[in-house]
């Protein structure tokens, strides 16, 4: 399944932390001339990640919170889920945030020394208030300012299924329906949800494929 432009024949898909070490390509051309291609997956290393003195209740959360947690779970995918035909992804990323890089994409957790799902995004560590820009332009599709587990926390739609999501904000300055640009300023690092001091968690997907934002962005300047 693959998110195709009808207008160019651009198309884009992600693989996730635990692809298999090779993929099929198969483009279908309208002709209905068909071409395979094998990818190889490059390998890569997963680091361990310790994070303690979260609060509690956001790595065991208390049944009463369920409810909640699965409400805005679903509200995540559905901003996700959408896929406009734009494609305001191919300019590329630039960093949203600059500063000392604190949590890697795919490394195994041990929150408060409990194991958890693996780190899905990169944590930017920054002074609470600091602007957070868009890193591509595209349409906000949330924005909320307290999610239990990512506080302040918007997605943004960049078309064909690659939406962005910025987590912990302490501000969030746009509204879910906003067309933002590259650079604009969408909100401010903070430490709400499930954060232990301020930073900014920024994450990329291909519809529900989590990918990694540094591969994206590459090196910070
Ligand atoms: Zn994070």
């Amino acid at each position: 399944m693959m998110s195709v432009d009808a207008a160019t024949g651009t198309f884009v898909f992600g693989l996730g932390r635990d692809a298999a070490p090779s993929a099929v390509l198969v483009i279908e051309r309208p002709d209905g001339t068909r071409e395979t291609r094998m990818l190889a997956v490059a390998r890569r290393d997963w680091r361990i990640e310790r994070v303690d003195w979260l609060p509690p209740d956001t790595v065991t959360p208390p049944p009463e919170v369920r409810a909640r947690i699965a409400r805005e779970g679903a509200a995540i995918r559905e901003a996700r889920a959408n896929g406009r035909a734009t494609l305001d992804f191919l300019g590329g990323f630039s960093w949203p945030a600059k500063g000392r890089i604190s949590g890697v994409f795919g490394s195994q957790r041990i929150l408060n020394g409990e194991s958890r799902a693996p780190h899905l995004g990169t944590d930017i560590a920054a002074p609470a208030g600091t602007p957070v820009a868009a890193p591509a332009p595209g349409l906000v599709t949330l924005a909320e300012v307290y999610l239990y587990y990512t506080g302040g926390t918007i997605i943004i739609d960049h078309g064909h299924g690659v939406t962005s999501v910025y987590a912990h904000l302490s501000a969030v300055t746009v509204w879910s329906g906003e067309a933002v640009a590259r650079g604009g300023i969408i909100g401010a690092v903070g430490a709400t949800g499930r954060a232990s001091g301020p930073h900014l968690h920024w994450g990329l997907n291909w519809l529900g494929t989590p990918l990694d934002p540094e591969l994206a962005a590459g090196t910070m300047p």
